[in-house]
């Protein structure tokens, strides 16, 4: 999926000549105002799970019982690759930050721009309800800024592709994880604004969102009208499986019900009483691609669509809990062992952790394992007693030391 820059800055004359039927055909559409605005790629990496998303998609908008996705309660950990050419200007950090609040203001239905939504649609205004975040623990278990930064060649700029960008070696930067984190690559693109891979639509290690700098974030380089980190969240809605409104005009299927086909897409700033095709256009939905500002909206059935393909598609990222605090997870002082010494049992007692269950493991004194399992928070746990001896509980933590509490057996 792919976001046009509608003014093309930085070509050489070769390369003007050199790409020059291509360049007529785009120009032609920037002179008329009518770009078409995301080519759709042509890779398909997994049809049968694709196809089995789509049936996933479709049971789970039917039956709402397992909608249980609420308000703010999903996290998803993101590690943002900013990957700048050597003559390019620094991407800042608080850049980044502004696109993460931007999406979680657009997710969360906490955006002040309802009023560009036609009334007629008010009802269908949907939650997504997905938290974003960086990540804050890296993929080897390592404290993370969530932010990665690499000096790359002038000559490489994306086109969608490429696989330079995918690749550390080639002057890019390889992915984290794409089943546990949301990949953002910020770097500099050809034509295109932005890029995103639908589920199972790319092998995993292309897998995420490619941004060009001035259209990432809020304030920085981000140039307005696309200033309001709305293009991301666009981008976002594709990683997540939303189609476009306008793909294939009247004959087009986005897949959800309850947005109206439209024949094309809008640039600009449409007036909200927009129609096409027989129909009312719901202009400030994301998955068009109007002016920052002039975009205010997914549907409830976008926001389920997204939901389903989180779950099925998606789900390592809600899994990772790459987003904790980098604090102690659980401390020595929450976990009591007693009695002891023990004779018979033993009580493992556990006060408040962030972990809803803490891995624990024990030790006899010669440092073989004798048992395993789980603790949780705000309980107690009775044990039956080894042999005499000392034997030592080691309790995981997640980004700190285990916690080791010694316990003597003496019956
Ligand atoms: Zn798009």
């Amino acid at each position: 999926m792919f976001q046009p820059i509608t003014y093309p800055s930085f070509f050489n004359k070769k390369l003007f000549i050199l790409l020059f039927p291509l360049l007529l055909n785009i120009g032609q559409l920037i002179g008329q105002n009518n770009i078409k605005n995301c080519f759709t790629s042509t890779t398909n990496f997994n049809p049968a799970l694709q196809e089995e998303l789509e049936i996933f998609t479709k049971n789970y908008i039917n039956n709402p019982n397992q909608s249980a996705i609420s308000r703010g309660k999903i996290t998803i950990p993101v590690v943002v690759h900013i990957v700048t050419q050597e003559s390019e200007v620094e991407i800042l950090d608080e850049q980044v930050h502004t696109q993460i609040t931007a999406l979680n203001r657009d997710y969360n239905l906490e955006n002040d721009n309802l009023d560009r939504i036609h009334p007629a649609f008010q009802d269908r205004i949907g939650t997504v309800g997905f938290n974003f975040c960086l990540a804050t623990i890296a993929p080897d278990g390592s404290p993370t800024t969530g932010i990665t930064r690499r000096t790359t060649s002038d000559r490489n700029i994306f086109s969608p592709g490429n696989l330079w960008l995918y690749d550390t070696n080639e002057g890019g930067q390889t992915a984290w994880d794409t089943n546990k984190y949301l990949n953002i690559w910020v770097t500099k693109t050809d034509l295109f604004a932005g890029y995103a891979t639908k589920p199972f639509q790319n092998p995993p290690e292309q897998d995420g969102v490619v941004i060009s700098p001035r259209f990432f974030g809020m304030g920085g380089l981000a140039t307005p009208p696309f200033h309001l980190g709305r293009t991301v969240v666009h981008e976002v809605g594709h990683y997540f499986n939303l189609s476009h409104l306008f793909d294939d005009g009247c004959e087009g299927n986005d897949f959800v019900a309850d947005t109206p086909t439209q024949n094309s897409q809008y640039n600009g700033c449409p007036n909200i009483d927009e129609s096409s095709c027989g129909s009312r256009d719901i202009t400030a939905n994301f998955m068009n691609n109007s002016e920052g500002e002039c975009l205010a909206m997914f549907t409830r059935g976008q926001a389920m669509r997204m939901q389903a393909a989180l779950i099925r598609a998606r789900n390592g990222l809600i899994n990772n809990n790459g987003c904790e605090p980098n604090l102690p997870t659980v401390l020595g002082d929450e976990i009591k062992v007693y009695p002891n010494p023990a004779s018979y049992y033993f009580i493992i007692e556990v006060g408040n952790s962030t972990l809803e269950q803490i891995p624990y493991f024990i030790y006899n004194s010669k440092g073989a394992k004798v048992a395993e399992g789980l603790v949780t928070p705000n309980s107690t746990q009775h044990f039956p007693t080894y042999r005499n001896g000392i034997y030592f509980i080691q309790f995981l933590n997640r980004s700190e030391e285990p916690v080791v509490k010694k316990v003597v057996i003496n019956y």
